[in-house]
């Protein structure tokens, strides 16, 4: 709740984007609490923070835990922030307990994971794993034309050190499900095995503008009933895909858009996402095979570009393990599921052994200021953070 009072929202949740003032101030306490802690921080070239509590081997890869302090503009308070402030908790734990592990323990805070004032999402993390360039990255402008490389160094939080240097063991980060299974099933802990795999495609038709009221029906070019038929095809698609697979139009324009004009063109993005990569496939190439024969019908030109994707990602079978038999022992109800949104977990699977854990949101609300979770949620998910971290990591003798 400390956290959230720097960047606040408007309607009781936060507004702490990247690389904002706000964001910065954010930072500075999360360094002062872990370094009150005993943890020594570094930051890398692209701003992302570790906080490392020693090991009795030293020379030993850490285990990373972490998430993201950055917010949506009109964000809640939990969204990233308990996968950072959890990794803390444990290294106070850790503390208070006298526990020494044998692997240092590092808490991430990953630089701008949101993508919402600089797109693309998970930049940090993206970049740490070599996915994106460190230049390309800084050369990312907001809305206001502002370079992503200058505002960093604007707030203070260009760091040393290279990005990516680091050697991975494992990494856990701990998450809030942004979706309403586990509090519908109240269930305390998700065990995420997968995060979906994604497409984003495209489509435009154009046809041709024509009087609504004197073209006769059969002379007609008309993109919005494309549009509709090509929406129903897609969810019919995501249907035939079941289970585990989502298909919807989330975005759609007409043009001109005028009630009494027929729409000469459309253009709408079919979202697709399985954590099934054969699935994935089919959905795209039968949504790609019955849009072009809907617009053939149609008399409409038809254009599919992809613009966005991510494959699916698998989780380390050992990380997974470890989490799910911590939740086990400590008596928590849980269950296995699939991350629907991106995460800094799906880059750095990647890299080194991953997993994450989902801690259950009130009615799976999230990227939105009234997101809401319980205490007594969130010390159950960082009660199993705790432990698959110890069980990688190792207790010292
Ligand atoms: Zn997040």
């Amino acid at each position: 709740m400390q956290m959230a009072q720097i960047g606040p929202g408007v309607a009781g949740g936060n507004n702490r984007q990247t690389l904002t003032d706000a964001d910065a101030d954010g930072r500075a306490l999360f360094r002062e609490w872990c370094e009150a802690a005993g943890c020594t921080v570094g930051v890398d070239g692209i701003g992302t923070m570790f906080a490392r509590r020693e090991g009795t081997e030293p020379d030993a890869a850490p285990v990373y835990v972490g998430s993201h302090l950055d917010t949506q503009p009109t964000g809640g308070r939990f969204d990233g922030v308990l996968g950072v402030l959890g990794g803390l908790e444990l290294v106070r734990t850790l503390n208070n307990a006298g526990i020494r592990t044998r692997r240092p323990v590092v808490v991430t805070n990953w630089t701008n994971e949101e993508g919402t004032r600089f797109a693309p999402a998970m930049l940090g993390s993206g970049v740490f794993i070599g996915e994106h360039e460190l230049e390309w990255a800084y050369d990312r402008t907001d809305a206001n034309g502002r370079r992503f490389g200058d505002e960093l160094g604007r707030i203070g939080w260009k760091g040393e050190e290279e990005v990516g240097g680091r050697p991975i063991h494992a990494y856990f980060e701990l998450h809030i499900e942004q979706g309403p299974v586990l509090e519908a099933e109240g269930t305390d802990v998700g065990v995420v095995t997968h995060g979906q795999g994604l497409w984003w495609l495209e489509v435009r038709l154009t046809g041709r503008d024509a009087h609504t009221g004197s073209t006769p029906m059969q002379m007609r070019r008309d993109a919005s009933l494309g549009m509709a038929r090509v929406i129903e095809s897609a969810h019919r698609i995501a249907m035939d895909h079941q289970p585990e697979a989502v298909g919807a139009v989330g975005h759609a324009d007409l043009h001109p858009n005028s009630r009494n004009v027929v729409a000469g063109r459309a253009v709408f993005t079919i979202d697709f996402r399985t954590p099934d990569l054969g699935k994935l496939t089919s959905m795209r190439e039968r949504l790609e095979a019955e849009a072009r024969e809907i617009a053939s019908g149609l008399g409409l030109e038809i254009e599919i570009e992809p613009t966005g994707h991510y494959d699916p990602v698998t989780f380390d079978t050992g990380c997974v393990g470890a989490v799910r038999e911590a939740a086990r022992r400590l008596g928590y109800s849980h269950r296995d599921i699939v991350s629907g949104a991106g995460h800094d977990a799906c880059w750095i699977n990647r890299i080194a052994p991953t997993a994450m854990i989902f801690c259950p949101c009130k009615d799976g609300i999230s990227h939105n200021e009234a997101e809401e979770i319980m205490p007594d949620w969130a010390a159950k998910g960082t009660n199993v953070l705790l432990h698959a971290v110890l069980e990688t990591a190792g207790i010292a003798s």
